[in-house]
């Protein structure tokens, strides 16, 4: 079973334009992965680790490092094995191979292969175009940064572009309840944030912000000023009340459905495990260990109490049944689950954690 041990918080130096959101819809989360060394507790998805590569080929595509098809597919494998390694050192063998865990593995290759004409169709020494790629921007007193994909310059236009690997936008509904679709709030903030710090180091504002999918679609952030230095303004704040929590001693979180699903943090917030306790709507369950069983085909099952209701989760292997049994009445929290259509039951999935 996996401990998290003593958590010793830390301040948080820097925020980036990209955490943002997250940061302000929980900002207990941020100080945990701060505590953390940002290393998650919980593992992600195997499409999440696929989306890393692919930023990172965009970010060798633009930056000019990858021009060919042949350098393409030489350093796409590269990439593969090195987050493949990582994985697997990170016990998380069961995303090897990324190729047969990820939908659409071949497909998103290829709409990234796709990239590729950008940058051959951009031509080496554009006399009135500069592309400056993976530029780092900070504020004057560095407490935010972060790196800007691509900034492109041509005469009085200045375009900030962000590549995303992922959906771009969701559907949100509107004041007269009809479904539309909008870009994600925290892209929009994340590029704000972006046109103050370019605006801080070059002391003008970009002409325009976007957005790049995989499939080289655009999608245009609207902006003004005034909205940027506000967001700028608002996210130091944020940073200076959240490290006022450390010196208080006193912290808050958020925990409800929307923050703490994806949160990789969850073993570690007693905030997120005392929710759990009442609102059964998570995949996670907390509780003491009442009994162990292991059925014939070398299932286990685990069936834990809390309170007046007991949880089974069935589907462990067979390996597990020592650990779990020696555990008796032992408190633990399980995440990761599989939730079966009978209310209380759950099955453990390959991602499944056990948290004393
Ligand atoms: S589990 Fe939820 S409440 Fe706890 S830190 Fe994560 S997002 Fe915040």
């Amino acid at each position: 079973m996996n401990h998290v041990g003593i958590i010793n918080f830390k301040k948080i130096q820097r925020i980036s334009p990209s955490q943002f959101l997250s940061m302000k819809n929980c900002a207990y989360k941020s100080l945990l992965a701060e505590a953390m060394n940002k290393k998650a507790l919980l593992p992600v998805s195997a499409n999440a680790y696929y989306g890393t590569v692919l930023h990172k080929m965009l970010e060798l595509i633009s930056k000019g490092q990858i021009r060919s098809e042949n350098d393409f597919n030489t350093t796409f494998q590269e990439q593969i094995i090195l987050m493949e390694k990582k994985l697997i050192s990170d016990g998380y063998d069961f995303f090897v191979p990324l190729q047969k865990r990820v939908k659409d593995f071949i497909m998103k290759k290829i709409l990234l292969k796709d990239h590729l004409r950008n940058v051959s169709e951009r031509p080496m020494r554009a006399s009135d175009t500069k592309f400056h790629s993976e530029r780092w921007f900070e504020s004057k007193d560095k407490v935010i940064g972060g790196k800007i994909d691509l900034v492109i310059e041509k005469e009085e236009l200045t375009e900030i572009l962000d590549f995303k690997t992922g959906a771009i936008t969701q559907d949100v509904l509107d004041d007269d309840g009809e479904v539309s679709s909008d870009i994600k709030a925290e892209y929009k903030e994340q590029l704000k944030l972006y046109a103050y710090l370019f605006f801080e180091n070059t002391g003008r504002f970009p002409t325009q912000l976007s957005l790049v999918d995989l499939a080289k679609q655009k999608f245009i952030v609207p902006f003004s000023e005034n909205e940027c230095k506000a967001i700028f303004e608002e996210a130091k704040l944020l940073l200076r009340s959240t490290n006022s929590c450390i010196d208080r001693g006193t912290f808050t979180a958020n925990p409800k459905e929307t923050n703490c699903r994806y949160c990789l943090y969850r073993p570690a917030c007693s905030f997120y495990l005392k929710h759990i306790e009442t609102d059964n709507s998570f995949n996670d369950v907390s509780g003491s260990i009442q009994n162990v069983i292991k059925f014939q085909n070398g299932n286990v099952s685990l069936y834990l109490e809390s309170g007046d209701k007991t949880f089974t989760v069935s589907n462990f292997p067979s390996e597990r049944f020592d650990e779990l049994n020696s555990g008796r009445n032992k408190k633990i929290h399980v995440f990761n689950l599989k939730r079966e259509s009978r209310e209380f039951f759950y099955s453990a999935i390959k991602t499944t954690m056990i948290y004393e």
